[in-house]
């Protein structure tokens, strides 16, 4: 048993205590004057310290940290096409668990506690996270409507299959690649696996023009209308972007209880647009929040991300203060555990113990009042302390 200590802050509530952390899970929560009762091995944090459940970053790539940077200021067509997709075909497994350590790492030292990752190679990703401790979703991206080699669905189904039921760290999910690159016939038998195994499905939904066009081309229906069709719209469902989504796709997304995760950086730098993140919130959608991979985003650090997305709903929604900080840190909390159906992202006993330790004694965290807004605006991943997830010290800065 140990014990973090500080100013205890969820999506429901700030107070100061001690979480102490018992097996995998929260024992219990205390006033901190109290922790002498429990006979706890260690105590981590005090004064000035935050604690809060892990973030989670409810969609990335994290092997493409290997791309980062490159071919920054191509157009994104180009961007794929001379640059992502010939490499991606170059790949070794070698190469692919080397990036992934970078990834999941970095991921992990700046307050992520669990990913969501979609791509290729999965198996090689999964024994990566499993070794590093971090918490994570992993699908292996299948597409049949277009030939891309790493992609085949059998190599999906097996994944799915070898690692379902196996650990405590690593979930498969299934993850078809996008609405316009697999086709209704996969979609069908991927929504029965999932509804037999309650397995999330894992998507790129209208991430761009050319995919709502051709869809519409095809089927004469919305990808939304699409998934629909294949039986996919459910609680199990994880779209990602939604950036060319209509308002009747956002409601039946709600009214499906689906989840859209929405990653600003990455739209916007990808495609120079995003959601109207205030008019999702009020339709009752769940939203989570997604970093993407670190090459268009620049890095995995879901601070950033909650920061991005504040501001930049306030553009969309055409005033300030679209989206209180509190919201946007329940977007990466119970969002989030929403979305991938955890029972984590509060501090409450019972939950899984995936929490982070923050230290507060900076400039930037003064004065220590509004903490929602400290951590949403001026909190960054380099603040992060400790990472615990599934109840073990999975990442620790080094003293
Ligand atoms: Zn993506």
């Amino acid at each position: 048993m140990f014990a973090l200590v500080g100013k205890l802050v969820d999506y429901r509530s700030v107070r100061d205590g001690a979480v102490i952390v018992e097996d995998n899970i929260i024992r219990v929560v205390v006033p901190a004057g109290e922790l002498g009762e429990w006979g706890v091995d260690e105590v981590y944090g005090g004064e000035n310290y935050l604690v809060i459940p892990g973030l989670i970053n409810a969609h990335t790539h994290v092997a493409m940290a290997r791309f980062r940077g490159l071919g920054e200021d191509l157009p994104t067509g180009e961007w794929l096409e001379k640059i992502i997709w010939p490499m991606e075909l170059e790949w070794t497994r070698k190469e692919i668990r080397e990036w992934a350590e970078i990834g999941l790492r970095e991921a992990l030292m700046n307050g992520s506690t669990t990913v969501n990752d979609h791509y290729f190679f999965a198996d090689e990703i999964a024994k990566v996270a499993e070794r590093l401790g971090i918490r994570a979703f992993i699908g292996q991206t299948v597409m049949d409507e277009v030939v891309f080699p790493l992609a085949s669905p059998e190599e999906g189904f097996r994944f799915f299959k070898r690692w379902r039921n196996r650990s405590e760290l690593v979930t498969p999910t299934l993850a078809p690649h996008a609405t316009n690159t697999v086709s209704l016939e996969l979609m069908k038998e991927l929504a029965e696996l999932s509804r037999e195994t309650g397995a999330r499905v894992h998507i790129h939904l209208a991430q761009s023009r050319a995919e709502v066009s051709e869809v519409k081309r095809r089927y004469g229906l919305s990808p939304v209308g699409l998934l629909e069709r294949a039986g996919l719209l459910n609680e199990s469902l994880i779209g990602v972007h939604g950036v060319y989504l209509n308002d009747s796709d956002f409601e039946r997304l709600a009214r499906a209880g689906s989840t859209l995760v929405h990653c600003p950086t990455s739209n916007v730098k990808l495609e120079a647009r995003t959601v109207n993140l205030r008019k999702l919130l009020d339709l009752g959608l769940n939203v989570a929040l997604g970093n993407d991979s670190p090459n268009p985003t620049g890095i995995l650090d879901p601070f950033i991300e909650m920061r991005t997305a504040g501001i930049v709903a306030n553009l969309t929604a055409g005033k300030a203060h679209a989206v209180p900080a509190r919201e946007l840190f329940g977007m990466a909390t119970v969002g989030g555990a929403r979305a991938l159906g955890l029972k984590a992202g509060l501090i409450e006993p019972g939950y899984l113990a995936d929490l982070v330790l923050i230290n507060a004694d900076k400039p930037w965290f003064r004065p220590l009042e509004n903490v929602y807004s400290l951590l949403v605006y001026s909190a960054r991943g380099s603040d992060v302390e400790k990472v615990v997830v599934n109840g073990k010290v999975a990442w620790a800065k080094p003293s």
